[in-house]
């Protein structure tokens, strides 16, 4: 079978606030599948031009015909891969470009009528059809994982057992390479897997809050895996297929060239980019070898963690498409064009998909193979050198490679294992045969163990949880006072939601209700007192601890305050208060992009 080449779609954002302030020119245009793009400091130059699957002009706004709205970047690329899924293949989309671009609008979006970008809209198709097919013949199964990747570690963003520490990635000679421990939860509805995104976004910012980062910087992957099953009413015969969706919001790309301008950049090291220089190596290597025509001799997947865990999205068992998101404004013109050229190369790339027929069963079968050759090679090895307590030793970094294994279950030409090694592998192939023979009852409750773990976890951080459950969006009780976080990344603002409850709650790193981190942040660092006012209102009071640095609106505060609705409180975390004086219009929030949020974030970013 030929391959198909991996789509590629470019989209150009409005202008932000900024941008229009500064009365930015838009360098970019587009005419059908072609994006045109000018120098602006040599307008008589000629301009440069590309040619996609899809040039989508999101610039204007909906009165303009040839305006590419969500729906119609979902339409042209999302129903498309979303069919292939159902046709039992792997699929992928990208999102790439400089940060501000347009990456997360367009994977997530927001939750406003017509804003949804093509996560949500995926999703909802999803299970839409799955309710429309499913029958006594056929039935469907969806699971769900939600990663993030960070100076090369992976992080779960959907069990609160996956903060902090790292998932180690691990290759399977029968699996390829893969996250071990990584949660896989089974959803039954678009609620379920709302839900899930929701509090997995929520995760990332804790994260990027608590390492003083931004979620900018970590590629986020979402993997939704399609199982449908068929029964033969004739022959009463089982077939199934799996096919894996890959979503992925990839870091900002203009890291790759300027990382290391500021001290604290620089300590993080190369490892952000790691990833996305990787991913740009990968894919100028397949690229020029399908240029050349020959078979690329060596593909560096196994240089970073991305690349190592995309492998068959990039070059592989997959249909891909890659979103480049571009600004309009002349400013960007350098970053736009790079964009560009990344994104010429990556059309060159082809992926050779094929239908995922019977995986399970086939894995199970070469399993149990597996188990009975490591059984039997421990035997040989006598007295056994790992008891049933053995801690495995980590694998090396996937920079460094593994032995050569096998392809598709020709163990017999590993290399010979030592017992521990293979005492580990029979560890391994165990664990992964005992999830394969999960029940999916047993996978339901696991998910909701997992659901109120992660909400036991939240609630002691004293952040508050959304308690509808149902679309996606923010939750904000309108009630009791309370903090809203603030981030430089407009679709993790406001994800999460501190309480103030009446009396007193204390925020610091030890014994307290909210708990901070971070630089600057003690033990003890401030409280707030709730009192109700001489008519009834509720009064907020700030009081600093000793020695603690406390800002609100930009002021050091050393005496106790009382505080406003829409109060920032930078040192703090980024932190607005919000309270229910205000019962009909909300607080002085800008919604989204520039006015306050911008504002802390640039006296956050001043603190560095
Ligand atoms: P990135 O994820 O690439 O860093 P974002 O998706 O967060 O960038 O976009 C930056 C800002 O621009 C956000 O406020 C977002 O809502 C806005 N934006 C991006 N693309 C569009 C678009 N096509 N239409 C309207 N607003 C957009
Ligand atoms: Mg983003």
């Amino acid at each position: 079978m030929s391959g198909a080449s991996v789509t590629v779609a470019v989209r150009v954002r409005p202008f932000n606030t900024r941008e229009t302030q500064q009365q930015s020119k838009c360098v970019v245009q587009m005419c059908g599948n072609t994006t045109c793009i000018t120098n602006p400091k040599l307008p008589n130059d000629s301009t440069k031009s590309f040619t996609f699957d899809h040039s989508f002009w999101s610039h204007t706004s909906e009165s303009d015909p040839h305006f590419a709205s969500q729906l119609r970047v979902y339409e042209s690329i999302g129903a498309e891969l979303l069919l292939q899924a159902f046709h039992g293949y792997n699929v992928c989309v990208l999102a790439y470009g400089q940060t501000g671009a347009g990456k997360s609008y367009t994977m997530m979006g927001t939750a406003e009528p017509g804003q949804r970008g093509l996560i949500p809209q995926l999703c909802e198709d999803l299970f839409a059809r799955v309710a429309k097919e499913g029958s006594s013949e056929v039935s469907f199964s969806v699971e769900v994982s939600y990663m993030e990747i960070y100076c090369e570690r992976v992080r779960d963003l959907l069990t609160p057992r996956g903060r902090g520490g790292g998932l180690r990635v691990r290759e399977h000679p029968l699996l390829g390479p893969y996250v071990q421990d990584l949660s896989r939860l089974a959803v039954t509805s678009l609620g379920d897997i709302a839900e899930l995104l929701d509090s997995g976004n929520k995760a990332r910012t804790v994260a990027a809050t608590a390492m003083n980062a931004s979620s900018s910087r970590s590629h986020a992957v979402l993997s939704i895996v399609l199982s449908q099953r068929r029964r033969d009413p004739l022959s009463q015969l089982c077939s199934e297929k799996v096919s894996r969706i890959s979503l992925v919001d990839l870091a900002g790309s203009e890291r790759a060239d300027h990382a290391g301008t500021s001290g604290l950049r620089l300590k993080e090291g190369a490892n952000i980019n790691k990833s996305l220089t990787t991913l740009g190596k990968v894919i100028s290597a397949l690229a020029e070898a399908q240029n050349k025509r020959k078979k690329p001799d060596f593909i560096p997947y196994r240089d970073s963690v991305l690349t190592w865990l995309l492998k068959e999205n990039l070059g592989g068992n997959s249909r891909t498409a890659m979103i480049a998101a571009l600004s309009p404004a002349d400013i960007n013109y350098e970053e736009t064009l790079s964009t560009l050229r990344y994104a010429d190369r990556t059309r060159h790339i082809r992926c050779h998909a094929v239908v995922n027929e019977d995986p399970n069963a086939r894995l199970i079968r070469e399993l149990r193979r597996e188990v009975a050759r490591l059984r039997e090679l421990l035997r040989a090895h006598a007295p056994p050198l790992a008891g049933p307590d053995h801690e495995p030793p980590n694998d090396p970094p996937p920079a460094e490679p593994p032995p050569p294994t096998a392809v598709n279950g020709a163990t017999e030409l590993l290399p010979p294992l030592s017992a521990a090694e293979a005492m580990e592998r029979l560890q391994e192939s165990e664990r992964i045969m005992a999830e394969l023979n999960e029940t999916w009852e047993q996978k339901l409750q696991r998910t909701e163990a997992l659901r109120m773990e992660r909400e036991a976890l939240l609630s002691e951080m004293g952040v508050a949880l959304r308690e509808d459950g149902g679309t996606m969006g923010v939750f904000t009780p309108k009630k009791t006072p309370h903090l809203v976080n603030l981030n430089e990344d407009p679709l993790m603002s406001e994800c999460l939601l501190y309480h103030i409850k009446d009396g007193v709650t204390r925020v610091g790193r030890v014994d307290v209700d909210i708990k901070l981190s971070g630089p600057h942040i003690e033990d003890q660092h401030c409280l707030f007192r709730s009192q109700p006012g001489p008519i009834g209102e509720v009064v907020v009071t700030l009081e600093p601890c000793e020695g603690a640095e406390v800002y609100v609106n930009g002021q050091r505060v050393t005496e106790p305050l009382e505080l406003q609705s829409g109060c920032r409180t930078p040192r703090t975390g980024r932190r607005q208060l919000r309270s229910r004086e205000s019962p009909s219009p909300p607080p002085p929030v800008a919604p989204g992009g520039a006015g306050s949020p911008s504002g802390c974030t640039r006296s956050h970013s001043a603190e560095r």
